[in-house]
């Protein structure tokens, strides 16, 4: 070819080259959505000095975020927090009252996802693979992508947390595996497509058997670092209940796996890194994205939340635990810029909650702050009903998530009111430290909603499965006692700790912005839908986040 000859081609060809790069193409090829379990928002921005240029730093730079984001109902937990996200409402709508609750058809406390109509699949531990999101009443923006375009689009959920991975995923997707502690393997279930075992792919990546090796070491600090936002002399907090974690960093991970088990991983920044580990794996070896209908992956960080717990949000293991998974996601950003370009991808990143403070730690700087002994409150009410009321009986069912469900049949044989019962419970629990108050369920639903968090209430209960009376607690106290009395920290509570979380976008179609414009948690899924043309889940009570619509 003449050198003429080929600049007119060239000259030709350039604006659609140029084209091709700049305008993004109808759909993406992939979605990945990331849920990093507890990070609150100003982990955004705590320990952005250290975070490198590729990793939350990047989403923010290239991204657009949505500044003010916040959970728009109680109780803030995990499992209420993953279908928020993806089901673009509340737990009035879909169901997801907390992590366990009393469940009135099973006439027991029961865990979220767990059902026993289905098998174990990858390990013989029933607890840890019988579950399914059948429990979830709404559907979700993956299961709505699926069924758009007659299930060509591919869904997958992964994540350590059982419920992490299967509620995101929704009731129709190709796949959805968690971290199962007693084998070391990423599991299923049969309610899922592989109901008859593990694919090849799956059983080839666990054989390689990466949580032994990343325990094979001990966990400790970057020498180069400092570790300025985190408090000296933390330690005597860093007591949390998970796992038995003596003193401070460095860690003897080989000595704690002979007394923890493998699940010990959990409570350390490998736990996130074996997570992009089988992620990436899950791109390659399932074919997500490698056609032009767009496939979806969940993908949720659960180490930040049990780190957070067993730490608290001031320990260097939690700050250790943000850095290194700063550098995660700069590892999956790269894997998808290498594969897809960066137009064929959409990522956006939230958490499913916050965090609080450590109670006893706030006490000793003279800030107002407890734990509310909700495990001893069955049994004092129940002791407690039993002089007021001049009868003993069993009055209560459960007390679980700051909610009371009331034994209506015992206190009906008893010739009682429940509203009777009740409202003696209520006068005990005003009465309590660190209770904010506390109404029946039909109270809420008639309390002016200028009254504070009286909307976020309405929109934690259902119909058929919350309790009977529901308590709050004041600013800066929780109530899971059993687990986090002396040390840690925990969530769950309607307060901006709590409720205000990360919100970036970053690729397919998202200007680069910021705004702080108020978006509520259930504003992501039927913004997605907004984005892909799809239907919104069919519980949506959330909008479209208009800034980002202002699409290149
Ligand atoms: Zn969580």
């Amino acid at each position: 070819m003449s050198c003429k000859a080929f600049f007119f081609i060239a000259a030709l060809c350039l604006p659609v080259v140029i084209r091709a790069q700049i305008n993004p193409p109808a759909q993406p090829k992939l979605i990945v959505g990331i849920v990093v379990d507890q990070m609150r928002y100003d982990f955004l921005y705590r320990y952005q000095s250290k975070y490198g240029s590729g990793g939350f730093k990047r989403l923010l730079s290239e991204g657009f975020s949505c500044e003010n984001t916040r959970y728009n109902y109680i109780p803030t937990y995990t499992a209420p927090g993953h279908a928020a996200i993806y089901s673009g409402t509340t737990p009035a709508v879909n169901g997801i009252i907390g992590n366990d609750w009393w469940d009135a058809e099973w006439r027991a406390h029961r865990y979220v996802t767990t059902d026993k109509r289905y098998n174990p699949v990858g390990t013989t531990n029933n607890k840890a693979g019988q579950h399914s999101p059948s429990v979830l009443l709404s559907t979700t923006v993956t299961d709505e992508l699926r069924l758009s375009n007659n299930f060509k689009s591919k869904v997958v959920g992964v994540c350590l947390k059982d419920r992490a991975s299967i509620l995101p995923a929704g009731h129709i997707p190709n796949a959805c595996y968690w971290f199962d502690d007693s084998s070391g393997n990423w599991i299923t279930s049969s309610y899922y497509p592989d109901s008859m075992g593990l694919p090849q792919w799956v059983q080839d990546f666990n054989a390689r058997r990466l949580p032994e090796k990343y325990l094979s070491k001990p966990w400790t600090i970057d020498s180069t670092i400092r570790y300025d936002e985190s408090f000296a002399g933390w330690d005597k907090y860093n007591n949390g209940k998970y796992g038995n974690f003596p003193g401070s960093l460095p860690y003897n991970l080989p000595e704690l796996r002979k007394s923890e088990g493998l699940g010990v991983i959990r409570f350390t920044p490998m736990g996130n890194t074996l997570t992009v580990d089988f992620a990436l794996e899950t791109i390659e070896k399932m074919g997500l994205g490698a056609d032009e209908v767009p496939d979806f992956l969940c993908l949720s960080f659960s180490s930040t939340d049990y780190c957070a717990h067993q730490f608290g949000i001031h320990g260097e293991e939690t700050e250790d635990v943000y850095l290194k998974l700063d550098r995660e996601i700069a590892r999956i950003l790269d894997f998808l810029d290498k594969k897809f370009g960066k137009n064929n991808v959409l990522v956006f990143l939230t958490a499913d909650h916050g965090g609080g403070e450590t109670p006893v730690h706030l006490n000793d700087l003279r800030i107002p702050a407890g734990v509310f002994e909700e495990s001893k409150l069955e049994a004092n009410l129940e002791n407690m009903l039993a002089v007021q009321l001049g009868a003993g009986g069993d009055f209560i069912h459960d007390v679980s998530n700051q909610q009371i469900w009331l034994n209506w049949e015992a206190i009906n044989d008893l010739d009682m009111e429940p509203e009777e019962v009740a409202h003696v419970a209520i006068e005990y629990l005003r009465m309590q430290k660190g209770v904010y108050d506390a109404f029946t369920r039909d109270e809420v639903m008639s309390y002016p909603i200028e009254f504070p968090f009286a909307a976020e209430t309405r929109r934690g209960i259902h119909p058929r499965r919350s309790g009977d009376i529901i308590f709050q607690l004041d600013p800066a106290w929780h109530s899971d006692d059993n687990l986090f009395k002396s040390g840690g920290a925990t969530h769950g509570s309607p307060y901006a700790y709590d409720t205000h979380v990360p919100l970036l976008w970053q690729g397919w179609k998202v200007p680069h912005g910021v705004s702080h414009t108020p978006v509520n948690i259930t504003d992501i899924a039927p913004t997605l839908s907004a984005m892909l043309h799809i239907a919104e889940p069919n519980g949506t009570t959330g909008q479209v986040i208009e800034a980002l619509m202002q699409q290149k």
